[in-house]
């Protein structure tokens, strides 16, 4: 296996003599064959092959194969955003009836997602505390328990996942982990080498890295065996009915979890990533190691800052020699760096992370993080307005959170802006 910096850059697209040096975009709804049953074929599932792009399509399979290998997992499929990556992942493998195990500190999105919209579909989730000792996380698994959900680095509140602790109680229960890896990026976090089974990105966020497109991958490791749990997991290991009684397990073996959310979810659901927006996530892709590699050194710097400045209350930065989490990154993480998003709170409390952020210059103030662009945001008024004041504690968002994504500007620059504003706050 080659370094992973290279992989960025030359894993998924590998053309043959003639064949454009660049990833082409099959900018193609659909795909020609030349008798009926080759097609027939392909609908039956007995040979693979492209026929609708609402499936599958080959710039898509090209990025998704270069994730797979970034992250060291088996196989991989696009989405079209985030969300619909952590929605495919547990409904994969849940149905009404069934119940699943999530970490409380997440995205809003996820947890939005999980507490209200999942349940419509009967599908229940008991919210956990990460840190919380393992015994005590036991308590909330159930007999129809499906899986346990869980971020390498909580957005936005900065808590790190003890992924092998995790990893160990999910399959104590015989259910798979899933690891939302968006902020670490398989750059400085594999979750599978730690235990998890599956991994999921929004890669609208470092991997795009320039908040031009919206997306999402899946990555299964190949690692967990469904048809171990029989009972479990019907849906991997029973007959699928829109496919005269297939069953993925026993036709597809370890590619059962990725082929089934091919054929069934996105048949059935859509949400497939368009081609071009797979097209523009290969080429942020192609600088990932680097931009990483800026984005921590440049957030390192600016944490320590703020940590030192007398307006600030607070500082939740892993890499900081102060964190509680920094022995788990030192041994979970790349080189001990994990990403460039800061939560900090000043001590003047909510009202001065309003006329501090609106007093920035360069910094901006978006729905967005993890892209080139430095960028606030106060997560209390914006992304995590829905929640009551109890969700947002057990997120780990103190009411003045702000958080401040750290681009890859020059530092210096970064730093004149934080200190213009702090003074005005
Ligand atoms: C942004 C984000 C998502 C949702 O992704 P979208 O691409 O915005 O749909 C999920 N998880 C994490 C950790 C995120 O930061």
């Amino acid at each position: 296996m080659t370094h992973i910096n290279t992989r960025c850059i030359q894993s998924g697209w590998k053309p043959k003599k003639g064949e454009p040096r660049v990833l082409p975009i099959y900018q193609s709804t659909t795909f020609k064959y030349d008798t009926s049953e080759q097609m027939a074929k392909l609908f039956d599932l007995e040979e693979p092959g492209y026929f609708y792009s609402r499936l599958q399509n080959p710039t898509n399979d090209f990025v998704a194969k270069k994730i797979a290998e970034l992250e060291g997992g088996r196989q991989a499929i696009l989405t079209a955003s985030g969300q619909a990556a952590s929605f495919y992942a547990v409904f994969n493998i849940c149905e009404a009836g069934d119940h699943f195990v999530s970490t409380s500190a997440l995205y809003g999105g996820t947890f939005n997602l999980f507490q209200v919209t999942m349940k419509k579909l009967g599908i229940e989730v008991t919210f956990i505390d990460q840190d919380a000792p393992a015994e005590e996380i036991q308590k909330a698994f159930k007999p129809n328990t499906k899986l346990v959900f869980a971020e390498t680095i909580a957005n936005p509140a900065g808590n790190i996942l003890d992924i092998k602790k995790m990893a160990e109680i999910a399959h104590k229960n015989g259910v798979p982990l899933i690891v939302d890896n968006t902020f670490a990026t398989p750059i400085h976090c594999r979750p599978f080498e730690f235990g998890a089974d599956i991994v999921t990105h929004s890669t609208s966020k470092y991997m795009d890295g320039h908040a031009c497109a919206l997306g999402g991958v899946i990555v299964d490791s190949g690692h967990f065996d469904w048809s171990a749990h029989t009972e479990k997991f019907p849906g991997l290991n029973k007959p699928d009915e829109s496919y005269h009684g297939l069953i993925y397990s026993k036709t597809f073996g370890p590619d059962a979890y990725i082929t089934k959310a091919t054929v069934q979810l996105m048949r059935d659901l859509g949400s497939m990533a368009s081609p071009q927006n797979a097209f523009l996530l290969n080429l942020g892709l192609e600088t990932l190691h680097l931009r990483m590699q800026r984005h921590c050194e440049n957030a390192l710097k600016v944490a320590e800052y703020l940590e030192k400045h007398p307006k600030v209350a607070w500082v939740n930065y892993a890499g900081l020699k102060s964190s509680p989490y920094y022995e788990l990154v030192q041994k979970q993480f790349t080189n001990g760096l994990t990403c460039g998003v800061i939560a900090f709170g000043l001590k003047a409390g909510k009202e001065n992370a309003i006329k501090f952020m609106d007093s920035l210059q360069m910094i901006a103030i978006v729905t967005h993080v993890a892209d080139t662009r430095s960028c606030v945001l106060h997560p209390a008024s914006h992304t995590h307005r829905q929640l009551s004041n109890e969700q947002l504690l057990a997120a780990g968002i103190n009411p003045d959170l702000i958080r401040l994504s750290v681009g890859i500007e020059h530092d210096s620059d970064i730093l004149a802006d934080l200190e213009q504003a702090l003074a005005l706050s």
